[in-house]
């Protein structure tokens, strides 16, 4: 059995939908189909909570309204039955009047995650209906149904196992089964979810959960590529990454796929394939178990860094200094990303401001605190890439000229990273291009 997981955007015109139905009616394994919202609905519900949040209903009530009327007329060009669209509208008025219920009670954080569950419910019940007017058997099945967050909100994978495999049980003459992505319930056993999207996490988990052949998530680009084709002229798609390699690059803004989705396809060593909704034959990406070749692979970056210095000489030959300092971060939650540290000084770097003043406050009694806003992290990631000595030579040549505020090398064997300012990020990941993949 697959799992077939689709993106906002590839459900997100009605005949981007007929072809979502023609890619999964294409091949007869079995499979798991996993739907997003419709694009643009989630932004949209997110903004309805945070109006009712602030109190303004009236302009919580313009939101629904507007999206209300897209959904009609969304219908009118997915559905040709007369009784098909009759059913389509019910449901759909349906769930714009629960909308309308929570307007006249008071908000609360259940009540925003009942909102934002909104886009998965309808994107499935449409999809649904639209293989039942092609008469494509299928069933749909509830999400609600069997993905559980457990206390710390993280996916609880064995109670995910339980109740999905007695689902499949169930209704084992069943060949396409259509489920929400990104909804889930917690343990109070409210509606929750996995938080922004996430239903490449949910796509995941369930490939995880029935050890599935392969998990495909189709978006609207032909793999994750070696370089970002936004900045950089010529790129193109990776065919086969490493859980490794690909993590490396998800955690450093290769947008494609969401970081969290891969340890559940890793874990049960789930092939995850990346494809194209618009191109169903390219090749894609293949993440999997381990890859033979060896080197750089791709470039990615991530801007927005702030570094921070901390000198002291109280750190010379001191245990304890940098259990001190990190207490701070986790104090204010702040992940760190990249770490350097001399004799006397130590160099790390943060992506949000959100509690910077608090810390530098606290990291001052420590020693001098010096803070770079605007760096860009840029890392090379490849299977055993800091072993070969070629491309460690080649990137050294090409990047000569850059002004490199920190280097991180020998924390993974696959990853290499620059701290530069970010005004020299596009110039570096061209340089990168041509220097050290020959484009
Ligand atoms: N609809 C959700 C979001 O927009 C989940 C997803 O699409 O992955 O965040
Ligand atoms: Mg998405």
């Amino acid at each position: 059995m697959k799992v077939m997981k689709f993106g906002g955007t590839s459900v997100g015109k009605p005949e981007r939908m007929h072809q979502v139905a023609e890619l999964v009616t294409k091949t007869k394994e079995p499979k798991i189909v996993v739907l997003s919202a419709l694009s643009g609905t989630t932004n949209t519900l997110v903004m309805i909570s945070e109006e009712l949040a602030n109190g303004n209903k009236d302009k919580a009530k313009q939101y629904i309204d507007d999206l209300e009327k897209h959904y009609h007329a969304f219908i009118q060009n997915l559905l040709k039955g007369k009784v098909v669209q009759q059913k389509a509208e019910n449901i759909i008025k349906e769930h714009f009047e629960f909308l309308n219920i929570i307007l006249r009670i008071s908000f609360s954080d259940a009540l925003n995650k009942d909102i934002l569950a909104q886009g998965e419910l309808m994107s499935t019940k449409l999809f649904s209906l639209y293989l039942e007017e092609i008469k494509v058997d299928h069933l749909l099945l509830p999400a609600l149904e069997f993905m559980r967050i457990d206390a710390n909100d993280e996916p609880d994978l064995k109670s995910i196992k339980t109740s999905l495999s007695a689902l499949l049980k169930r209704y084992s003459d069943k060949k396409i089964f259509v489920t929400q992505g990104y909804i889930c319930k917690n343990v109070r056993g409210e509606v929750d979810n996995l938080k922004r999207g996430g239903s490449d996490y949910t796509a995941s988990l369930i490939a995880a959960a029935i050890e599935a052949s392969v998990c495909e998530i189709w978006t609207d680009i032909d793999g994750m590529h070696n370089n970002d084709p936004r900045i950089v002229s010529h790129t193109e798609p990776i065919q086969t990454l490493s859980f490794e390699e690909a993590a490396e690059l998800a955690y450093f803004g290769a947008k494609i796929l969401h970081p969290t989705c891969i340890w559940p396809a890793q874990k049960s060593h789930v092939p995850v394939k990346l494809l194209n909704t618009m191109e169903p034959d390219a090749k894609g990406t293949t993440i999997q178990d381990s890859v033979e070749a060896k080197g750089a692979k791709a470039v990615a970056a991530k801007d927005g860094i702030i570094a921070i210095k901390i000198k002291s000489s109280r750190m010379l030959l001191a245990y304890g200094f940098l259990r001190k300092v990190f207490e701070v971060f986790e104090k204010y939650r702040t992940p760190i990303d990249m770490i350097t540290t001399s004799e006397v000084a130590i160099s790390l770097t943060i992506d949000s401001t959100d509690h910077l003043k608090q810390i530098i406050k606290e990291l001052e009694p420590f020693g001098t605190v010096e803070i770079d806003k605007n760096q860009s992290i840029v890392s090379i990631v490849g299977n055993c890439v800091v072993e070969q000595k070629d491309v460690l030579l080649k990137i050294f040549q090409t990047i000569h000229h850059i002004p490199i505020r920190m280097i991180s090398y020998g924390g993974s064997l696959h990853n290499i990273s620059f701290l530069i300012p970010g005004k020299n990020k596009n110039e570096m990941l061209q340089i990168i291009n041509e220097g050290v993949f020959g484009m």
